[in-house]
């Protein structure tokens, strides 16, 4: 029997067009709204932030497929194609008849699949003649590949980092100046808005939504500035659908297709990066695959949250999205899947949730590094905390096809390695660790913060 470990492309086989699923989906998700008029976001709207590309990007569609430039393509070719591998160790460790693969987006200069979209967004930048980046960050993956790419593309980047983040872990915080970005601990002195933050709390320690306001108020107040977010909206998933792409041919090299397509999720880009591509069989030609997003149940919007227009930061300075949320000031306990920590789900997967296309699931945090550990000492590779809720999700299914003896074949995303979150492991491992349970009430609480539309 040929047991082949890895699927790997030629790098003439890599796919040069991204899916954009919004053509396909029989019900088109509906449109985020101006937060000043209420009205119909337009992309011209989003240009103020973001460069033209994407915000075009972000409303479309018609267009199902969307050219990679030639510049991004030759970029993509430093680390992809990634491999497919099938985690015959883990089988085996579960006694389990599924077979399970997965695809392996921790294997590029990054560590994770976030460089897949950071690329595009610093080439549409500086093609539109843009000369600086700005964004945010939390754990720091997001920032590290923003600072490479803006690099590759001559940009100028700034990062803002949650304060007590950048100061806990600083591994990323280096990553990001050793690729040449300006680093800043958020608040700070920098911004109107950080300003205005320490004068009423001057023991501030950050999050991501400080760090958001002083990211859009550099973009929106410095000449050819552009911000850059890497999950969350259309056009970041779009640029992931590399992931799902390059899957479905590595899949066919193995002789299978998959009966179930699971992911992590924070924002989702990761999730329909992998889900979409398949998603379009099922869409177009009915083919019966379950998609899995495994979200950590501290942050639960895809179970428990409601399906409302609601903003995308805590400030509430982004368009109202509708989208399933647990209310734009939810405060997650501080897990650490920092990745996974978003208050809601990206327009595109609420409506894919709405029409029953897909589900959720929950995963406590100590399953998920139960999970994250048995996948280390099997497969030999340890995974980010966030890519932990996948394999735990798997490792039910698995399970679940022990029980009943069905030979289902389960592909999951690994969004990222764990190499610089090893503080989190030795957390784990010395017992420190505990889950977050969350009551309706509290989200009740979070909920009645969401804006009344009339
Ligand atoms: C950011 C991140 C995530 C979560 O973001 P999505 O947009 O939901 O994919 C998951 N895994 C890793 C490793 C990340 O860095």
């Amino acid at each position: 029997m040929n047991k082949q470990k890895r699927f790997l492309l030629q790098e003439s086989d890599i796919p040069t067009q991204w899916y954009n699923i919004q053509a396909d989906m029989p019900n088109k998700p509906m449109r985020p709204l101006n937060p000043a008029t209420k009205q119909p976001l337009t992309a011209e709207d989003l240009a103020h932030i973001f460069s033209l590309e994407c915000s075009k990007q972000e409303l479309d569609t018609e267009h199902a497929w969307i050219d990679i430039p030639e510049e991004v393509l030759d970029m993509y070719k430093y680390y992809r194609s990634t491999p497919l591998v099938r985690a015959y160790a883990l089988e085996k460790a579960l006694d389990t008849p599924a077979h399970i693969y997965f695809k392996n987006e921790s294997v590029n200069p990054l560590g994770s699949h976030k460089i897949n979209s950071a690329l595009p967004q610093c080439y549409y930048c500086r093609k539109e003649g843009v000369t600086n980046v700005t964004t945010e960050t939390g754990a720091g993956q997001w920032g590290a590949a923003l600072s490479y790419a803006a690099k590759v593309f001559g940009l100028e980047a700034a990062v803002y980092q949650v304060k007590i983040t950048l100061q806990q872990k600083p591994y990323r915080g280096i990553l990001m100046r050793t690729f040449g970005a300006n680093v800043t601990g958020s608040p700070s002195m920098s911004t109107r808005a950080g300003k205005d933050i320490i004068t009423r709390d001057p023991n501030n320690s950050g999050s991501l939504g400080t760090a958001i306001s002083e990211a859009i108020e550099l973009a929106t107040t410095t000449p050819n500035c552009k911000y850059a977010l890497g999950s969350v909206l259309n056009h970041v998933a779009l640029h992931q659908t590399i992931i799902g792409l390059e899957a479905e041919k590595q899949m066919e090299m193995a002789g299978e297709y998959p009966d179930m397509v699971i992911a992590c999720f924070g924002g989702g880009s990761n999730f329909g990066g992998i889900a979409f591509p398949f998603m379009r069989h099922t869409i177009l030609e009915g083919r019966k695959t379950e998609y899995i997003a495994a979200e950590p149940s501290s942050c639960p919007k895809l179970t428990r949250g409601e399906f409302r227009y609601d903003y995308g930061d805590e400030a509430g300075y982004t368009p109202l999205l509708p989208m399933f949320t647990l209310g734009h000031d939810f405060k997650p306990a501080n897990i650490h899947a920092g990745g996974l920590r978003y208050h809601g789900a990206g327009v595109i997967i609420s409506q894919l949730i709405k029409d029953g296309m897909m589900h959720g699931v929950d995963i406590p945090q100590l399953e998920s590094f139960k999970a994250g550990l048995l996948f280390s000492r099997t497969e030999g590779i340890v995974p980010a905390p966030e890519s932990c809720h996948a394999i735990a999700a798997t490792i039910r299914e698995a399970n679940r096809c022990k029980e009943s003896g069905e030979q289902k074949v389960i592909l999951f995303n690994l969004s990222g390695h764990g190499l610089i979150d090893m503080p989190s492991y030795d957390s784990y491992l010395n017992g420190d660790l505990s889950d977050y349970n969350i009551s309706d009430e509290e989200i009740r609480k979070y909920l009645a913060g969401v804006p009344k539309l009339d």
